[in-house]
């Protein structure tokens, strides 16, 4: 890439890291011409697809509410946080690997009740029927904290 000091078309990399549990590459590069050292980080472009809701509007994917709607469902339930956030990365991959700009909020319903029945058979007998009559995970959480009081 271009010195971002001089603009001189060849830059070298001088050191390569994997930074943040291996997400992201750290590069420290020189300029040949002025010599000037600065740094790179390279990531993965996750771009995730918009949801439709069962309305026809269209959301932003929103991973605070993902994890928000499996948290509750597993609330008191004897499941690690790392096994939820492991949860979180594989729908988020399911979804990316789908390759659509958009998917149906039902598709998103359905990972979750996946990853459910692998976390918690418990979580997951309890609250699958009550899932599917609801519009979205945020309905969805809230009535299983209702369902917990
Ligand atoms: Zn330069």
């Amino acid at each position: 890439m271009h010195c971002p000091f001089c603009s001189a078309t060849d830059t070298k990399v001088i050191d390569s890291r994997l930074v943040a549990d291996g997400h992201q590459v750290r590069r420290r590069r020189q300029c040949l011409d002025c010599s000037e050292r600065f740094t790179t980080f390279e990531v993965a472009e996750l771009v995730m697809p918009r949801v439709i809701k069962n309305n026809g509007n269209r959301e932003p994917f929103d991973e605070d509410k993902l994890r928000g709607g499996l948290q509750r469902a597993l609330e008191k339930r004897p499941v690690k946080s790392d096994d939820i956030e492991r949860a979180v990365n594989v729908i988020k991959s399911k979804l990316r690997a789908t390759g659509e700009r958009e998917v149906p909020s039902e598709m998103v319903g359905n990972l979750v009740m996946d990853a459910l029945k692998e976390l918690d058979k418990v979580a997951y007998i309890r609250f699958a029927s009550v899932y599917r009559s609801f519009e979205d995970l945020r309905e969805f959480g809230e009535a299983i904290a209702k369902l917990e009081d």
